[in-house]
Parts: structure tokens; C-alpha cells; sequence
């Protein structure tokens, strides 16, 4: 017997279930590509996504998953031969620096403690330690999807600032902007890459890397440039060269939708909810550990992320319980990745979220849990709801006051 009949729940890290709205506003035909409302669309997301990603650095929008994003940022900035320090908390800023290698670059891995975020002072010394500035970029996630260690990113620019280098500090949000507190200009990032199909709640396809005044000059020298995905190209000022083609029409109605919802419900909004609702999947996991095989992978609370959990099974078969929740209670969790396949799972909190999605999450994937036998603490449930009424009680007082 399956309940898996009924709208199925998409609890992945990426994509994020796409709003009705969002669909609907790809419903339409093509229009003109060079001129009218592409153009006016075009513009005013190029706007909002300055506002996403709190700066006044310009955007650049690629028809391409967030590799794509990765390959863009690296391209325009870096020549065969250079140096880049990848700062490891996961899988995904590895995968970033193998790309690096791949075209040349020397690559050298600074690797965490396991199931810690990026120490900043272990930073700080090896770069005191490249007093020839041989290092010319720093790459780092905010979010790592595989391991879900949120890292510092203010305090990794402060940890570069006081050793005193120079080199473009690279930022991969894909997996948090829209989910968590992020500020390109305050914080001293030089180059951001995001993707659309996450926080941003779009279809996949559109990668996205925002340059400031230091990443748009390192372009006029980077030996690495082609013409896909130039950045000075992409600057020429004609409407087909912001996308070096055919612009991806009914992704851009898409994403003018989604961020149209965003910025009502206001980014500080956004990342309040996702952390109130992230509250809850860890309420609940931590019931869920206390008695069994399960456990968080991020050992400090201080370093879980708001926008995805990843939770580790021990001897008990994850992947079992994956594909039992899928197909019997129509629960799509996210695989473990990596060094955690098979061994964990991954509930994905991010984008277009309420209450009930998530609670009915934690809820199948407790009747999961208890049929495919593995052993669980109590009260998981109770205290989620707990968590979200507490947060909610607490803000309904600080309204009245
Ligand atoms: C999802 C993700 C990527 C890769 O994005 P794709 O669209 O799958 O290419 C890169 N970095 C992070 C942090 C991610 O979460």
C-alpha cells in the first residue's frame, strides 16, 4: 500500500518547489528578443538582484546551472598558472576548485575539522604565510549542500583583511541567498555566484555571478576569458549581449515572478522565516537523535545551516528510508552526497516554504523512520510545533509592545 497519492513534496536542497505563480508566469508565448519588454525585464532584474545580494556590483545572468555560475566567476578572473585557495567545509567549494584545476589553475585545498565550518584564523595564517601573494583568489560557499555548515562569511573577509592579501575573496550563495543574511558590499565580497532554482524559487537554468570593481579588472587580464561568458562582452551595452545570444525568455519571466515575491515579502522576511522554519527541522532532529543511530552532521549549532539539514544515519540504511518516503508517502528527501552516501539524508528547507510544508515533511519523514524500523528519540513533532510557536509567540509580543 502507498499514500503517496497527492501533490508530492519536493524536500530537497535544490531545486526548491516552485511557486504556482512562477509557473504560471511562463506561461506565455516567446516575445521579441531585442527589443520592448525583454529589454524592460531584463533591466529591472539586472536591479533586483542588486538588492538580492545587498550591493551596487553589476550582475551578470547565465543560461546555466550554478557550475556554469562556477565557471564564470573563475573564467573571468583568473590566468593558467595562478593560484587559488579553496576553502573546504563540504563537497561543493571542492567541486568549485577542481573546475579551477581543470583550466590551469594551481589549486590548494585549506580543509576544515570534520563537521566544522571554515575556521577564519586557520585562514588568516596561511595566508599571512603567502607573503609573495602568489594566491590570487580566495573560494569559499556560505552554504555547503552536502555537509549543511553554514560558514562565516564577514568574519572570513576579516580573517583576509588582517593578514593583509590582496587576493579576490569568491563567494558561492547558491545554496543560501534568499535563506540567510547575506551582504556582498559590507562584507567585502569581490565576486558572488548564485544559482536560480533554490532560495530564488525558479526553475533551473539560470546561474548568476555579480563582479565588482576589483573582479571587472582581474577580467581585463584574466587568460582564462571566453567569450561566453566575458564579463566586458556582457558589459557592451546591446540588449543581446547581457545574454551572449537568445535570452532565456520564459526563465526570465520566471525569475522576474519569483523575485517580484521576494522583495514583497522583504528579504530580512525571508531569512527570518527560513530561520524560524529551520528551527523546527532542528528541533526535531535533535528529538529524533536522542535515542538511536541518527545525528546532526554539523557538530556546532552555530553552524547549521537555515536552508538545508543534513542529518546522518549511522548503521541504519538511508537510502532505504529515501526511497521508502518517495515512494510510499510521496516525500522527496535529498540523498546523502559524497562522503555521506547512504550514510545520511538531507531535508531541504529553502525557497518557497510555509508551516504545513515543513511540518508535513518532518512528519512523513517520522512515519518513515518508524517503518523502515529505524530507532528515533520521541517528541520530534511536538517539539517542531513547539519551536515555530514559540518564534511566533515571540514576535506577536514584541508587535504588541
Ligand atoms: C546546488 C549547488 C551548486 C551547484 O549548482 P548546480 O545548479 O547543481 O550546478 C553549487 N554550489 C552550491 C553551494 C550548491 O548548493
Amino acid at each position: 500500500m502507498s499514500l503517496a497519492q497527492g501533490r508530492e513534496f519536493l524536500a530537497i536542497p535544490g531545486p526548491s518547489v516552485t511557486p504556482d505563480a512562477v509557473l504560471q508566469a511562463m506561461n506565455r508565448p516567446s516575445i521579441n528578443i531585442y527589443e520592448g519588454e525583454i529589454v524592460e525585464t531584463t533591466q529591472s532584474i539586472l536591479r533586483d538582484l542588486r538588492s538580492v545580494a545587498r550591493t551596487t556590483a553589476r550582475p551578470f545572468i547565465y543560461i546555466a546551472n550554478g557550475h556554469g555560475a562556477w565557471e564564470a566567476a573563475l573564467t573571468n578572473t583568473l590566468s593558467r598558472g595562478d593560484t587559488a585557495l579553496v576553502l573546504e567545509s563540504g563537497r561543493f567549494a571542492l567541486g568549485w576548485g577542481e573546475m579551477a584545476a581543470q583550466m590551469g589553475v594551481k589549486v590548494e585545498v585549506l580543509h576544515a575539522a570534520p563537521r566544522r565550518a571554515v575556521d577564519p584564523d586557520a585562514v588568516e595564517a596561511r595566508l599571512r604565510a603567502d607573503a609573495g601573494h602568489a594566491i590570487k583568489a580566495v573560494l569559499v560557499v556560505q552554504v555547503d549542500t552536502a555537509s549543511s555548515i553554514h560558514n562565516d562569511i564577514a568574519a572570513i573577509r576579516a580573517a583576509i583583511d588582517a593578514a593583509g592579501h590582496p587576493a579576490l575573496y569568491m563567494v558561492d550563495v547558491i545554496a543560501s541567498q534568499g535563506c540567510t543574511a547575506f551582504e556582498m558590499d559590507a562584507w567585502g565580497v569581490d565576486v558572488t555566484v548564485g544559482g536560480a532554482q533554490k532560495g530564488l524559487m525558479t526553475p533551473p537554468g539560470l546561474g548568476f555571478c555579480w563582479a565588482n570593481d576589483r573582479a571587472l579588472a582581474a577580467c581585463r587580464t584574466a587568460d582564462l576569458r571566453t567569450q561566453y561568458w566575458d564579463w566586458q562582452f556582457r558589459s557592451g551595452g546591446e540588449q543581446y549581449q547581457n545574454f551572449c545570444g537568445t535570452a532565456p525568455i520564459h526563465l526570465l519571466f520566471a525569475l522576474r515572478k519569483a523575485l517580484d515575491m521576494l522583495l514583497a515579502e522583504g528579504l530580512e522576511a525571508a531569512w527570518a522565516r527560513h530561520a524560524a522554519l529551520a528551527g523546527a527541522v532542528r528541533a526535531a532532529v535533535g528529538a529524533w537523535s536522542a535515542d538511536g543511530p541518527l545525528d546532526f552532521n554539523v557538530l556546532d549549532p552555530r553552524e547549521r545551516a537555515n536552508s538545508v539539514t543534513t542529518v546522518l544515519s549511522g548503521d541504519a540504511d538511508a537510502e532505504a528510508l529515501r526511497q521508502f518516503c518517495q515512494r510510499e508517502l510521496g516525500l522527496v528527501l535529498g540523498l546523502g552526497l559524497g562522503q555521506f552516501a547512504g550514510r545520511s539524508f538531507r531535508i531541504g528547507h529553502m525557497g518557497w516554504l510555509n508551516a504545513p510544508m515543513v511540518l508535513g515533511a518532518l512528519g512523513a519523514t517520522q512515519v518513515g523512520l518508524s517503518a523502515c524500523g529505524i530507532r528515533h528519540g520521541a517528541g520530534a513533532l511536538e517539539a517542531a510545533a513547539a519551536q515555530l510557536a514559540a518564534h511566533l509567540g515571540a514576535a506577536r509580543k514584541r508587535q504588541a509592545a
